[in-house]
């Protein structure tokens, strides 16, 4: 196995880089293909051989592997290997459809924390650290893939999981966490709670979070960090291609994320699965060559994003991911993502980011309510002053998003809080209409 350093910068030229991925890819097909698996099937229907991957042309002309693969093929329908070299198995969260099962050879787990061990050093995690862990253990991917790179690390690790807000609050401070693993949501609600308990995380030894699994605009960004005293970076991943691990923060660039180039082939293509150019937005494809259990060839993530550079087998770097292509609401024929209402919220100093998006359909027309909570601290506010804010929100949503939606203003703390991903969407409409954008 090659390291990172031997792939850096110009010395990549395209031609070592074609012939990295070409020979990868063939191998993983050939894996594929000996592995006797419905996948086999699927790639043989679309006369896919190994033998005639021969160039980058020919990788990008492979069919899509797509969720309803994972659903045709449940449980193990993809595996390329028999259960018998398998060491672990992991789910998917489920967000929008039926949980993906995948699974993991020895090979694959040291790969995986590899790169999450990549992913945390990046930023500078070092033995001395206490690492509270709140991403959910069990089949999700969060928890323990996490602890593989945290312990490959040498860093101390707790491994609190999701949810008892309380205890985890008592073992940040009992312990001195120095570093927390959570979902962004989860970030905000430990702060919360802590305010209540009269304990100021910002004055606690914690400096450094690694957060993820679910959009978080940059200005809710900003709010952990000031609120935690800490630097909070963003990583990213997805249980089908191995969890959390498969990009991380720039270190130079908060508003993009590495994907590691010497583990992943990145693609961009639009709704019609046509590559689009560098720069333009899409939906991510990521193809897992180095996989042993389930490796995905062209895997559509419905991540939206776009290539912003590419630096050889080291990455692609791509946008942030703030949204994915099955959030997309569309109300009175306006394609609206969640994730947009989220960040208008967050330039309101009175408002909590803390929302939920009820649509329903009155008669012929579709009916949007935004249910907000005042900020913490703001529940004596002026019945005036609210109304003024409620009003001048309507407007600002109007202008961003084209579409009317009424607002409903709650006191802080009303609205459910998550411990894991956050719901912020309860569409009550039969046959609700969720499509692809771009
Ligand atoms: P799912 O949510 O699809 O059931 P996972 O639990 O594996 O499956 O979550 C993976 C998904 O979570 C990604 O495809 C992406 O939509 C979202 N996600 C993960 N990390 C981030 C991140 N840092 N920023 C935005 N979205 C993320």
């Amino acid at each position: 196995m090659f390291e990172i350093s031997d792939f850096n910068g110009e010395k990549n030229s395209n031609h070592i880089l074609e012939e990295y991925y070409v020979n990868c890819i063939s191998n993983a097909l050939k894996r594929i293909h000996f592995g006797g698996s419905a996948y086999q099937s699927k790639l043989l229907d679309f006369d896919v051989s190994y033998q005639n991957v021969t160039s980058l042309n020919d990788i990008e002309s492979l069919p899509f592997t797509t969720k309803a693969d994972f659903q045709d093929n449940y449980p193990y329908g993809l595996f390329a290997v028999p259960t018998s070299e398998v060491i672990r198995i992991h789910s998917s969260s489920g967000t929008k459809s039926k949980p993906k099962i995948v699974g993991y050879t020895k090979n694959d787990i040291r790969n995986w924390g590899a790169l999450v061990l990549r992913c945390l050093m990046m930023h500078g995690l070092s033995k001395e650290d206490i690492v509270l862990n709140s991403f959910g253990y069990g089949v999700f991917t969060g928890g323990l893939g996490l602890q593989l790179g945290v312990e490959a690390s040498g860093a101390t690790l707790i491994p609190a999981s999701t949810g008892k807000t309380a205890k985890q609050i008592d073992l940040l401070r009992d312990l001195g966490a120095t570093v927390l693993l959570s979902t962004p949501s989860f970030a905000m609600h430990l702060s919360d709670e802590s305010e209540k308990l009269n304990f100021d995380i910002a004055k606690s030894p914690l400096r450094l979070g690694f957060m993820g699994a679910e959009p978080w605009p940059d200005n809710m960004k900003s709010q952990i960090e000031k609120r935690l005293g800490i630097k909070a970076v963003n990583i990213y991943g997805l249980s089908e291609i191995m969890g959390p691990g498969v990009g991380i923060e720039d270190p130079d660039d908060s508003n993009s994320l590495i994907l590691w180039g010497d583990h992943f082939y990145v693609e961009i293509v639009n709704e019609k699965g046509e590559l689009v150019p560098d720069g333009c937005y899409g939906e991510l494809v990521i193809t897992s060559f180095l996989k042993e259990a389930i490796p995905l060839i062209r895997y559509r993530t419905g991540d939206i994003t776009r290539i912003i550079k590419r630096n050889g087998l080291y990455g692609v770097w791509v946008e942030r991911i703030a949204s994915r292509s099955d959030d997309m609401l569309i109300v009175k024929g306006v394609n609206i993502f969640p994730s947009q209402v989220g960040a208008v919220l967050c330039n309101y100093s009175d408002l909590s980011p803390y929302y939920l998006l009820e649509i329903e359909r009155r008669g012929f027309s579709d009916n949007v309510i935004l249910n907000v909570e005042l900020a913490r601290g703001k529940h004596n506010l002026e019945r005036s002053h609210v109304y003024n804010v409620s009003e001048n929100l309507k407007k600002y949503l109007k202008d961003e998003l084209g579409i009317y939606i009424d607002v409903k203003m709650y006191n802080p703390g009303v609205l459910e809080r998550f411990t894991s991903k956050r719901q912020t969407v309860n569409d009550k409409r039969e046959n609700a209409g969720s499509g692809y954008i771009v």
